[in-house]
């Protein structure tokens, strides 16, 4: 693991060192394409969450474990973001994402239904590299040999399509998106994240693939006070109904200013 933890902190850090320029930039590059990589990951393992709920109503399976659901979100993130091999800024988000899992400090974590922050990384490489093995082969030395990503990634691959995407034509409802105003010193957070388009981006790819039922929102809000700050989440309003049912993911300006200021280390 310390051979996957150096060779991807080098990946990170290799575009740093070419364009170095302190002097002409406030907040260098790398930081920017870390932090852009590992808030678009999340935000759309969130959406990983929400499509289970909403389309195969997989949120309330009772043969899944809340670690089993937190893992098929992680996947589905993957597949949704995975980036052609003539794609280096989206190869660097990913990256990033791994990168980023990689130095959490993992004796902060606790009762934490994710999969330990060093699994979430190599399975993050494992499906890009599985995508198209000979396309990634530079990471062929990353990935545990043990473990048959290709085939792991057609699975997945597999089972989005089948279960999840529609090929009807039709587009379902569309989702709303909301920043709320910011406040307790979020201003800069809410600019990088507008300024990242991660939002925009969302809306368009589960528009996209996906046949929304439901009234879906994608807020972006100051946390502080109202729910656990410095994290995304996904949740459903519960009507008479179902559906009414309301989805909704939270993305917290918090989780966004702490990875500007502080990078991952102390990530909880
Ligand atoms: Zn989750």
């Amino acid at each position: 693991m310390n051979v996957l933890r150096s060779l991807i902190v080098a990946a990170i850090l290799a575009p740093l060192s070419l364009a170095a320029q302190p002097e002409t930039r406030p907040r260098d590059e790398a930081t920017e394409t870390f932090v852009r990589g590992f808030v678009r990951f999340l935000a759309y393992h969130e959406a990983g969450h929400m499509l289970m709920g909403q389309i195969a109503g997989l949120s309330n399976n009772p043969d899944w474990s809340s670690a089993d659901r937190e893992d098929y979100a992680d996947k589905f993130a993957m597949i949704l973001l995975e980036p052609d091999a003539d794609d280096p800024d989206g190869i660097a988000e990913i990256i990033s994402a791994a990168g980023g899992w990689l130095q959490v400090d993992n004796s902060l974590i606790r009762n934490d239904p994710h999969a330990p922050p060093h699994q979430r990384a190599q399975d993050i490489v494992c499906l890009m590299y599985g995508s198209n093995p000979p396309a990634f082969a530079e990471f062929a030395d990353l990935v545990d040999p043990d473990t048959d990503c290709a085939a792991l990634y057609q699975a997945m691959e597999n089972e989005i399509d089948e279960v999840f995407r529609d090929y009807s034509g039709q587009y379902g409802r569309s989702i709303e998106i909301i920043y709320a105003a910011p406040t307790g010193g979020m201003e800069d957070a809410r600019q990088f994240l507008r300024d990242s388009g991660v939002v925009e981006d969302l809306k368009d790819d589960i528009e996209a693939e996906f046949y929304l039922t439901n009234r879906t929102t994608i807020r972006a809000m100051s946390c502080e006070g109202k729910a656990k700050s410095d994290t995304f989440y996904s949740d459903t309003v519960r009507s008479a109904n179902p559906e009414d049912d309301h989805f909704i993911i939270t993305l917290c300006y918090e989780m966004i200013d702490a990875r500007l200021k502080y990078g991952m280390r102390g990530f909880e």
